[in-house]
């Protein structure tokens, strides 16, 4: 590998964006955000202007809280666990292109607004109600091979990667997007969360639900948890069906 590698990084704020090249020394185990970092603490481009330093998200740096993520040579994914060697072994270039989601709105350089994300996992009551007015012991037994499942939809970290890679989410559309999909799913196979599966399904009967997904599947590749998203939206499709025969035939009591 060079000595060196140039990060080639979208910044800017909304209406103002363009490119602008940091050339960097090459350490072994060198990532994304430690390069980022090199740049905060020396923050002259390749040109030797001395810029203002580039801005970017980050929490966890093990991915877990998702905050990290933008697109690394144009694939959404976390820049914790983008190694710099990997990516240019990868790509036979000493060139690594940052830029931020496309899909959310751009709050500057690298840092977007995802938002968004948290009101529609409101939208579909991902949660489950527990008020502490009464004795919750312990519920009902959940079998291994769905513990196993809700395991794998409780690893989303609501990073965006699926939204972005999703072509049914864009300007013109309000749909929901897979994550809050499978969240809907994850919390509908607990026993106690099932009770109120209604709450989280008639959202998705809306203008933006599970009928704006056009199966395409990009959502399914770049998951960087692996979460089965295609299967909850088959689940959660099936379920909306379900629901929309029981909302049909079921009558409010009469008074008579
Ligand atoms: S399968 Fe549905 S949710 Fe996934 S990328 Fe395609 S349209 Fe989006
Ligand atoms: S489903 Fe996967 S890609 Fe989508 S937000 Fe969750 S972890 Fe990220």
């Amino acid at each position: 590998m060079d000595e060196t590698y140039i990060l080639r990084i979208y910044r800017g704020h909304p209406g103002h964006q363009y490119w602008e090249e940091f050339e960097l020394k090459w350490h072994p185990m060198a990532n994304i955000i430690s390069a980022l970092m090199e740049i905060q603490r020396h923050p002259v481009n390749r040109k030797g202007e001395k810029v203002t330093p580039v801005v970017w998200e980050s929490g966890c740096l093990e991915e877990v809280c998702g905050s990290c993520s933008m697109l690394i040579n144009g694939y959404p994914r976390q820049a914790c666990t983008a190694l710099i060697e990997h990516i240019v072994k990868q790509t036979g270039s000493s060139i690594i292109r940052l830029a931020p989601f496309t899909k959310f709105p751009l709050v500057r350089d690298l840092i977007v607004d995802r938002s968004r994300m948290f009101e529609d996992l409101k939208r579909v009551h991902a949660w489950i109600d527990v008020d502490s007015t009464y004795n919750t012991e312990s519920g009902p037994r959940i079998s291994p091979e769905k513990q196993k499942i809700m395991y794998a939809l409780s690893t989303c970290m609501t990073c965006g990667c699926c939204l972005e890679a999703c072509p049914q989410v864009n300007d013109h559309s309000k749909f929901v997007g897979p994550a809050a999909i499978s969240q809907a799913r994850l919390f509908n196979a607990n026993p106690v969360g099932h009770t109120q599966r209604a709450l989280r399904l008639r959202p998705l009967m809306e203008e933006g639900g599970i009928s704006d997904c056009g199966n395409n599947q990009n959502c399914v590749q770049v998951c960087p948890k692996r979460i089965p998203l295609t299967d909850s939206i088959a689940a959660i499709s099936r379920d909306v069906t379900l629901q929309s025969l029981d909302d049909l035939f079921s009558f409010p009591d009469r008074e008579d």
